[in-house]
């Protein structure tokens, strides 16, 4: 079956090959038709609508359903270009990513699924990458800040990165930086690289006095550091894709 979702409650089929979704959504108004890249056809209902409404939608507008699935099954996306899913291990959430080949440019949220909808795939990656720098600040800086205030440590400011060096540094002024990937670690390791930034504001260095700090900090740090260091592998190609 070419359809997914949560909410499908029926299917319909369209001609003796080709089947298409209805998704019956509390928040759409009207009946709409979706195309979707690789030619997926998602028909979103209004609560409440009658299939033999759906039925007549449908018909009346085959022509058009056609011509666009046409036209998304020749569009062929590079792999990993555009996820069908992102994965925090920071949070334990994972969310279905919905790409719809479009003129405008939007990222909305249906229930737990991303919607991007953009003319191609660059695009799609930027709109991805910007929700990403959002989804990041969210989850990791109050985590910070709890932690600091935890430890008796003072952080002036978290900047939220998404460079491709490093997991976080800390300037002298107090302000930490963390990038954005790190939702993609577990909470462990996250926490570890949260309390080496924190031992870096009384220790600007990587001396003996500062592994001293973070092992009282953090005994178990050998390990978690090196699954740090590891943990780039774990960064989905997408996010630094331009
Ligand atoms: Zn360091």
């Amino acid at each position: 079956m070419n359809a997914h979702g949560t909410q499908l409650s029926l299917f319909e089929t369209r001609s003796s090959t080709d089947l298409f979704a209805v998704r019956v959504s509390p928040r759409a108004r009207r009946l709409t038709a979706r195309v979707h890249v690789g030619g997926r056809v998602e028909i979103v209902v209004p609560v409440g609508v009658s299939p033999k409404t759906v039925r007549d939608f449908v018909n009346r507008f085959t022509p058009w359903i056609d011509r666009k699935v046409a036209a998304m099954q020749c569009v062929s996306v590079p792999e990993a270009a555009v996820p069908v899913a992102v994965e925090f291990a920071f949070s334990g959430e994972r969310f279905d990513v919905d790409w719809i080949v479009a003129t405008r440019r939007n990222l909305s949220f249906q229930g737990d699924r991303l919607v991007v909808q953009a003319p191609d795939d660059g695009v799609a990656r930027l709109l991805l990458q910007g929700w990403l720098k959002r989804a990041a600040a969210e989850r990791l800086a109050p985590n910070l800040l709890r932690l600091a205030d935890e430890l008796k440590y003072s952080v002036a400011r978290v900047a939220i990165r998404c460079q491709r060096t490093r997991w976080g540094s800390c300037s002298t002024r107090g302000t930490v930086s963390l990038n954005c990937s790190l939702v993609f670690l577990r909470p462990e390791v996250v926490r570890y690289l949260f309390m080496h930034e924190l031992a870096h504001t009384k220790h600007m260095n990587h001396s003996a006095n500062f592994w001293r700090l973070v092992e009282r900090l953090e005994p178990d740090y050998r390990s978690l550091d090196r699954e740090l260091l590891a943990g780039w592998r774990t960064v989905p190609a997408w996010v630094f894709k331009s």
